[in-house]
């Protein structure tokens, strides 16, 4: 193993963060305050978006995007397979049922045409699983992987037909944009790309707070409800409570959750978004350079780029040809790992997961896409700290487990001990 070690992600705080950060903590206002509407208010115009709501987190933007739509129990909503669990579990914090359609193969984003299948399957005798008759769907929760944008076109057109909500998962998606051709202006995920969009602060996206998200949608009603399920239901919030026009009192509309961002943590998001336009810049020149030095390995397959889309860069996925190879993809990962690189998998299906299995009885044929393309993904490193040497050494190492572990013919028709033979002879080059 080499000396240095690529983590899968490394913050990127500046002092301005360090500064704000110290700054509020001295002010004597800690929780949501002026720092939180600054920052809402600058997302919303970054994002081209007519309301904002920061929150905790995007799992806490998502459930209450889903509660302000009213989803209920006996609904049904479409939810990707490939995905985190936040984006399904909000469907059942509603005691409604997730739906979860397979991915394209290309892009991994949810399938449409998966998609009017289980609607169909819903409405037959027969529904997938174990799924009841007679759930109604009544919305899809598109994820923008790894941070390109589905086609938002033929997305709504979908929801349009169906008559479904769309809440965008915008978790990966920030700054990102999609445009329906060269000719057309640029929209920014957020700028009315869905019935809500939610994005995560999370810490290794590719803005953070610490813990955050926000949700954004140019329907007033929503984005009211929304505010208000955000802090336990009440009329006003504390900041217009205590604050010197405030008064003391408010009533509980509905019984609400505990969602509000604090000012600390706005302070950290104000200075981050200032600079998402330069640290996108970076993961993309990172990303170009790993689509350009690893375009000729022929065991690995990149991710497609479309020239219609401002990418966030949040991930970047690669795809083992494991027809290529003579190890797996757990066994690629390990021997990043030995090299010194840190990976991920974005992500095990959520139909293989226990409670998708147990609960819905989803089995791998219902899914058969994302059942087969999650056995071959890695995400490699991509932050903006990265440094050009932490790049090159991903590229070194990924090339040369790729020349190392490629299955040539003589491995095929050799016993089982040979496989191991080139191995030795590719470790003691590189190491
Ligand atoms: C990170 C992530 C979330 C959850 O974000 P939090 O801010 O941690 O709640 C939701 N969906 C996807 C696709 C994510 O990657």
């Amino acid at each position: 193993m080499g000396a240095t070690m690529v983590p899968f992600f490394r913050p990127d705080i500046g002092d301005d963060e360090l500064e704000e950060v110290g700054q509020t903590l001295r002010s004597g206002w800690l929780t949501t305050g002026p720092r939180v509407r600054a920052f809402e208010t600058a997302f919303q115009a970054a994002v081209g978006a007519e309301h904002a709501l920061a929150v905790n987190s995007c799992t806490a933007a998502l459930h209450l995007a889903l509660e302000a739509l009213g989803t209920k129990p006996g609904d049904a909503v479409l939810v990707p397979t490939l995905t985190f669990a936040a984006t399904a579990e909000v469907v059942r914090y509603l005691g409604a049922t997730p739906i979860l359609v397979d991915c394209d193969p290309r892009t991994l984003h949810i399938d449409l045409v998966d998609a009017t299948r289980k609607l169909e399957q819903l409405r037959s005798s027969r529904p997938p699983g174990n799924l009841p008759h007679g759930l109604r769907p009544v919305g899809i929760i598109p994820v923008h992987v790894g941070g390109t944008m589905v086609d938002v076109d033929i997305l709504n057109g979908f929801a349009a037909r169906h008559q479904l909500w769309t809440v965008d998962d915008a978790a990966h998606a920030f700054p990102a944009a999609w445009r329906r051709s060269a000719a057309e202006p640029w929209r920014q995920c957020g700028e009315d790309t869905a019935t809500i969009s939610c994005f995560s602060f999370y810490a290794n996206k590719t803005i953070t707070t610490a813990e955050g998200g926000m949700a954004v949608t140019s329907n007033a009603a929503l984005a009211a409800r929304m505010r208000t399920m955000a802090l336990h239901g009440l009329s006003k919030d504390a900041w217009d409570r205590y604050s010197g026009s405030g008064t003391w009192d408010y009533e509980i509309v509905a019984p609400g959750f505990k969602y509000n961002l604090t000012d600390v943590a706005a302070a950290i998001g104000i200075h981050q978004l200032r600079r998402s336009g330069q640290m996108r810049a970076r993961r993309q020149q990172i990303a170009e350079a790993y689509l350009e030095q690893l375009s000729d390995v022929e065991e690995i397959e990149l991710p497609d780029v479309d020239a219609d889309r401002l990418h966030a860069w949040h991930l970047f996925p690669i795809r083992l040809s494991l027809d290529a190879l003579a190890i797996d993809r757990n066994e690629f990962i390990r021997e990043l790992h030995r090299e010194g690189i840190a990976c991920s998998v974005h992500w095990r299906p959520l139909h293989l997961h226990r409670y998708y299995r147990d609960t819905f009885a989803w089995c791998g044929a219902d899914l058969p896409v994302a059942t087969a393309v999650w056995e071959r993904l890695i995400s490699l490193p991509l932050f903006s700290t990265m440094t050009d040497e932490e790049r090159d050494a991903v590229v070194t190492t990924v090339r040369a487990l790729c020349q190392r572990h490629r299955r040539t013919l003589a491995v095929h028709s050799a016993p089982y001990a040979m496989d191991n033979a080139p191995a030795v002879a590719g470790n003691a080059s590189v190491a």
